[in-house]
């Protein structure tokens, strides 16, 4: 596998491809991969003649400073699975190379930035635009990989795509999870063993959810069951839970035919925070 570090070589060693108009699959991270990463990996290296991974810390997107400070950095591990899946080049910029001094772009995306995520880590969806535009006019890629897992993630990527014109296909894959249901996160390292079990609870109060309103239960019930939940049978602090369709993300008092529903939950285990969602059809 190639290796990156500067703009300049990474663009040199795309061009020939580029010319030769081969198809590039390009899947962003912020590194620590799991599983979950390695499916996006896997789906553009069959979709595409060539892959490219990168991993950056973007700190930009972090609100917090302790958070960004201890967010797991893995890169030899991240370099010898990447090797092992056969993904033709990783960039790894430093922040300097990707940041100047006096740089003043600033995305505003709305009422996607004020609910959920974006209520509870200011500027953070600014923060993942801004890194996202930037590797984009990079790489160019043909088709870009992401995670359903974050779906407001997913969400502002499209608009950025759409309002900005990138020629590039936005690619959804599937959460992956651990056997007892957690999403896969590189959040989860930061765990104790304890919290480890406790952290199912997120899912497991999503597919009661999810049952319920399959049930016919209503909507502000099945709301209302969550909350009650967390106060009193889960350690998890609970953030939000929202149910949203599944392309706006615009909260949803009733089902309408047709609309994808998202069930939205967040919530703060220890000094870890979690994130899950699950689809209704
Ligand atoms: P991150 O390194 O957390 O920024 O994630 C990089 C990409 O991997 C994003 O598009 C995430 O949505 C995606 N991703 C993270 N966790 C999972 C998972 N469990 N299953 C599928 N994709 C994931």
């Amino acid at each position: 596998m190639e290796v990156f570090s500067d703009i300049q070589g990474l663009r040199q060693y795309l061009k020939s491809f580029h010319d030769q108009r081969k198809s590039i699959g390009f899947i962003p991270t912020m590194g620590a991969l799991h599983q979950g990463h390695l499916e996006l990996i896997k789906a553009s290296s069959k979709a595409n003649d060539i892959t490219i991974c990168s991993i950056f810390v973007n700190p930009a997107q972090f609100n917090n400073p302790n958070d960004l400070k201890k967010y797991p950095r893995e890169i030899s591990k991240d370099i010898t699975k990447l090797e092992e899946i056969y993904c033709d080049a990783l960039f790894v910029p430093a922040s300097e190379m990707m940041y100047k001094e006096g740089d003043a772009l600033n995305f505003d995306f709305g009422y996607l930035e004020e609910i959920m995520e974006g209520k509870y880590r200011p500027g953070h969806f600014k923060g993942v635009a801004l890194i996202v535009a930037k590797l984009f006019n990079i790489v160019n890629p043909d088709k870009a990989y992401f995670g359903t897992k974050d779906i407001q993630q997913l969400t502002i990527i499209r608009r950025l795509v759409h309002e900005l014109f990138f020629d590039i296909e936005i690619i959804p894959i599937e959460t992956v999870r651990a056997s007892d249901g957690l999403a896969l996160s590189s959040r989860n390292k930061l765990l104790t063993t304890e919290e480890r079990v406790q952290a199912v609870d997120l899912v497991k109060v999503l597919k009661e959810a999810k049952h319920k309103l399959y049930s016919g239960e209503s909507i502000s019930s099945v709301k209302e069951y969550v909350k009650e939940f967390f106060k009193k049978e889960s350690v998890i602090q609970l953030e939000y839970f929202e149910i949203v369709d599944s392309e706006f993300l615009n909260d949803t008092n009733h089902f309408k035919d047709g609309k994808r529903v998202s069930l939205c939950i967040a919530g703060q285990l220890g000094k870890v925070r979690l994130i899950d969602n699950l689809s209704l059809n």
